[in-house]
């Protein structure tokens, strides 16, 4: 059997320790997860979570030790850093409980939910899906994964963005609306998880703008750096 056209590269990120990658299968995100976040954006109180998907070739894995480099996206004058703590499924299911979550994850890695915010704007205004705002080409730099027992205490672990050598964003990931287990049984409610899915649990406050020739770098302690440059 061959196939009509070339078919696509599977997409897979770097795992500390190890030469072994992880395979990338969906890309789920999680809406204004964190309550000064959801405030900046409009919004207050607990609502249930909500969920967006980016394609699974957004993503640009970025070695530990290295710069990765994504390109101003076209269309937008408003691109904006999210930075969030990303959750590897290692072993898949549907309907898990939050207390059962912990068992699905292979590990974790800090990641960029890049974003359109002008595009997005406009379609929230219309009633239109995100997708040009959120899942366009390159939009998912993410760093190498540590393994869940390598990673330490993510549950409460400072989560922080430099742009240029000057903070942009910090908080806590103690800080989630919905912690780690429940946005893994509110997503495993809608979709069966399959090992390979990335998790963008949400960004913390201080979304702001970024241009060509910016440096990001993004932190959670125990957790492997992720610096990306605009080019
Ligand atoms: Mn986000």
């Amino acid at each position: 059997m061959s196939y009509v056209v070339t078919p696509p590269a599977q997409v897979s990120v770097p795992v500390i320790g190890t030469a072994d990658r992880f395979p990338v299968h969906r890309v789920y995100c999680v809406g204004r997860n964190y309550a000064e976040h959801a405030k900046e954006m409009g919004y207050t109180g607990r609502e249930p979570p909500f969920f967006f998907m980016k394609p699974a070739d957004a993503v640009i894995p970025v070695d530990a030790g290295t710069v990765g480099r994504i390109a101003y996206p076209s269309l937008t004058r408003d691109l904006h850093h999210e930075i969030e703590l990303v959750v590897a499924i290692g072993v898949g299911g549907k309907n898990i409980a939050a207390a059962d979550a912990v068992r699905h994850i292979y590990g974790y890695a800090v990641g960029l939910d890049m974003t359109r915010r002008d595009l997005q704007g406009e379609m929230k205004k219309q009633g239109r899906p995100w997708c040009i705002g959120k899942g366009f080409d390159q939009s998912a730099p993410i760093g190498p994964i540590t393994p869940a027992a390598q990673a330490g205490k993510v549950a409460d672990a400072a989560i922080h963005l430099q742009v240029n050598g000057a903070d942009r964003q910090r908080s806590s990931v103690a800080s989630l609306i919905w912690n780690i287990g429940e946005t893994i049984e509110h997503l495993s409610a809608a979709w069966e998880l399959q090992p390979g899915d990335l998790i963008f649990t949400g960004t913390p406050e201080g979304v702001a703008a970024v241009v060509a020739g910016d440096t990001l770098v993004g932190g959670i302690d125990g957790l492997a750096t992720l610096s990306v440059k605009i080019v």
